[in-house]
This record gives structure tokens, sequence and C-alpha cells, in this order.
């Protein structure tokens, strides 16, 4: 049986403000379900706080308190990716000084998930700039999966759209999670991307389940969207049977050269009201904190751990935006008291 035929049963839904007042969370342990829109608009319309407290209430029901998982992501292929994603530097129709690069070597990538365990790191993401991969790149991925799994790290990839077959041989090779993100709202996704549709993305997480592998599955916040499309992307990620494992939220980096590069910052407030709703909406799911988080500074992120979030990418590269170093990782969970997941800690000096 698949991981979708597992967990196929109906979801506890806030169908008001007042259910949404006295939510327990504890009461929907284990249970998927349908999130109605206005449920959903009913949680971002919350005060803050109130609407913090229940994504806090919802965290310690199903998580250890103050436990932080660290995720690296390594780019094994950048740029030349020949789609129009509006937000990325490695579209190779956009201007953005980033040059395109070769597939990694195997060596080069297992010594990069060395590095990435001894600094601490619990996952190893692997992101290839590709549109779809080709039958020849999924073997070279293949062998890189299997070499970081030895290393005893959780892999997760990101390759672009996948067809079953290539879903089944990664799943075969031990690969943990992949990664396709909704990027945004159904409706608002031609705004940002012309050269694929919404549905080809749902496609390909339909054949990541199908082969049995978990999904990381978030998109990106401050793209020029509205409220409401944000809570339609919400809405969406949470109606997926099951949702996706982790969640990666990211905050706009503006490029320059790509058609965002002016897009006006989203509110602080905004950001941490998505990570609180993507916390109840989706209780079990690891939320990250993905690109965008240096722009935050400490005291947004740390109101983002107090929302639910409970992963960061780690450490020094992230696709092509930067992300504060490790270092200063481990000051800010530190000062914050919060710990690294529990199973990897005997590894991670903080
Ligand atoms: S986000 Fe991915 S698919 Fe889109 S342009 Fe960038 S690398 Fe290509």
């Amino acid at each position: 049986m698949t991981q979708a035929q597992a967990n196929t049963k109906p979801l506890t839904q806030f169908q008001s403000k007042s259910l949404a007042n006295n939510f327990s969370a504890s009461n929907t342990i284990g249970k998927q379900g349908a999130w109605s829109h206005s449920a959903v608009a009913t949680l971002f319309n919350l005060p803050l706080n109130q609407l913090i407290w229940q994504a806090q209430k919802t965290h310690r029901a199903y998580f250890p308190d103050g436990d932080i998982e660290l995720a690296t992501l390594v780019s094994i292929k950048t740029g030349g990716c020949p789609e129009d994603c509006g937000y990325c530097p490695q579209a190779a129709r956009y201007q953005t000084g980033v040059e395109a690069t070769k597939l990694m070597t195997l060596e080069a990538v297992l010594a990069a998930a060395q590095a990435a365990k001894a600094a601490g790191s619990n996952r190893f993401c692997m992101g290839a700039a590709w549109r779809e991969p080709k039958d020849r790149d999924i073997e070279k991925v293949v062998a890189m999966i299997r070499g970081v799994k030895a290393l005893g790290l959780e892999t997760c990839a990101t390759l672009g759209m996948l067809e079953p077959e290539q879903a089944k041989a990664l799943s075969e090779a031990g690969l943990d999670f992949y990664n396709h993100n909704l990027d945004t709202s159904e409706d608002f996704y031609s705004e940002v991307i012309q050269t694929r549709v919404y549905q080809d993305r749902l496609d390909t997480i339909d054949h990541v389940r199908a082969a049995g592998m978990s999904v990381c599955c978030g998109g990106i916040v401050g793209m020029g969207e509205s409220r409401e499309q944000r809570v339609a992307f919400l809405t969406r990620l949470a109606n997926l049977s099951p949702y996706p494992e982790s969640v990666p939220i990211n905050h706009l980096v503006p490029v320059a050269g790509t058609p965002l590069e002016a897009q006006v910052a989203l509110d602080p407030l905004e950001f941490v009201r998505t990570i609180a709703v993507a916390r109840i909406t989706m209780p079990s799911a690891r939320v990250r904190l993905s690109a965008g988080r240096q722009e935050l500074g400490r005291a947004v992120q740390a109101m983002c751990f107090m929302a639910g979030a409970n992963s960061i990418f780690y450490g020094e590269q992230l696709l092509t935006t930067s992300n504060p170093e490790a270092e200063y990782d481990r000051a800010l969970l530190a000062d914050l008291g919060l710990q690294v997941k529990e199973s990897y800690k005997a590894e991670v000096v903080i």
C-alpha cells in the first residue's frame, strides 16, 4: 500500500471562528481532511496573538518542544534552465549573472554531503535546474542518492517534473523525499510561470506519492499575490491527500534580472501569519523556513519559530540565494533555546 493510500481519512476543519478558537490540536492527530477556503481565511484573519497561540498548541501536540530540523541544500546542477519562473535566477532567459554548470560529479556530491553531516545537517537535499530530468540524469542521481544514504543522512531531491518510472527509480534508490513546490495559488500561477501549468505540478506530486516517497512541497510568498491567494495556496497544500510531510515556505528574494526584481517586500507579520496557518492546517508537517530567511532578521525568524516553523535550510548554500551562515544559525538557535532534531543531536555542537 502506498503512503497516499494509507492516509485518506477525513480532516478536521475549522468551519467558524469559534471553532477555531476552541481548537484542540490533539483532536486531529493522525487525521487528514478537507479544509475549506473560508476556514483557512478565518485563521489568517485571527488576531495575531490568537493565531500564534493556536499554532503553538498544534505544534506542541505533534513535535517535541524546541526541536528543529536542519537541512542542507546543494545545487548539483546550476542555471541554464529552460523554464521561465519569474522569481528564479537560474532561468536561462534572465540576465542574472548565474552561470550554468554541469551536473556535479558523484565524488563532489558525496564530499558536500559529508561536510553537511559534519556541520550537523539531518537532511541532504540535491537540487538540479532542470525542467525535467532525462533518464540518463536519473541514473547519475540514483548513484548520488545511494552514496548519501550510506553516510546516514536523509535524502531529498528536486529535479523538476518526473515521469512515473523516474519517480520509481529514485524511490528504489532510497530517496526519502522529493521536493516539488506548488509555488503559489492556482489562479496566480500563470502570473509567475508560463512554461508549465499547475496540473503539471500536481501530476508530479502524484507520481512521487505513487512511488512511495514522502513529499516536500511548499511555495514562495511575497510575489505580489493577494492575501486571498495565499489562503488558496495553503488550502490547496493542506488538502493534498495526504498533505506534504515537509512544507518549505520561501520569502521572495527579488533577484536583479528576474521579472520580480522590483517586487515590494511582503510585510514580515504576514509572513509569520503564513507560517502559523501552515502549522495549523498541516500539523504533522515539518514547516521549513527557506529562501529569504536572511532578509527577515533574527526577530522575525524567532516569531516564525513561535508560529510553528521547525525546520530550516542551514549552512551556506541555498541554490543561488544567500543563506545565513552556519555559525549565525547556531547562535540564533542557541539564543532561542532551540535544539536540532533529537536523532542527530549527538553529532551537533550548538
Ligand atoms: S525554479 Fe526550477 S524550473 Fe523554475 S526556472 Fe528555476 S530552476 Fe528552472
